[in-house]
């Protein structure tokens, strides 16, 4: 199958990057990987990639907008797993002061 890598850093390996292709098993270190020609892996365009682009997990063209910056700007797009967890708290700690309050009137 011929296509351009889509790069992805291994886990085991930090300095290597694999490419996610199903039926690819290339894999190459960091340093080898600057200057290659790969594919984007959110809109399949090919790019160059560059050192920088190789801070991401899984790099990509200079197009695309790395999906954590996409969730720095957006402050109130919350994960729902990050969701659940304020809820809890807010449970938590609404019953803590209820709890409080009604020692306050006793
Ligand atoms: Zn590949
Ligand atoms: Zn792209």
């Amino acid at each position: 199958m011929k296509h351009f890598h889509i790069y992805q850093r291994i886990k085991n390996r930090p300095t290597y990057f694999r490419c996610i292709h199903p039926d690819c098993k290339h894999y190459l270190e960091k340093e080898l990987v600057i200057g290659r020609r790969a594919e984007c892996p959110y809109c399949h365009d090919d790019y160059v990639i560059q050192r920088r682009d190789l801070n991401n997990k899984t790099p990509h063209c200079s197009n695309c907008i790395a999906p954590g910056y996409e969730n720095n700007t957006k402050t109130t797009k919350m994960k729902p797993k990050d969701k659940l967890r304020v809820t809890k708290l807010q449970t938590l700690f609404e019953d803590k002061v209820s709890k409080f309050l009604e020692g306050v009137e006793r």
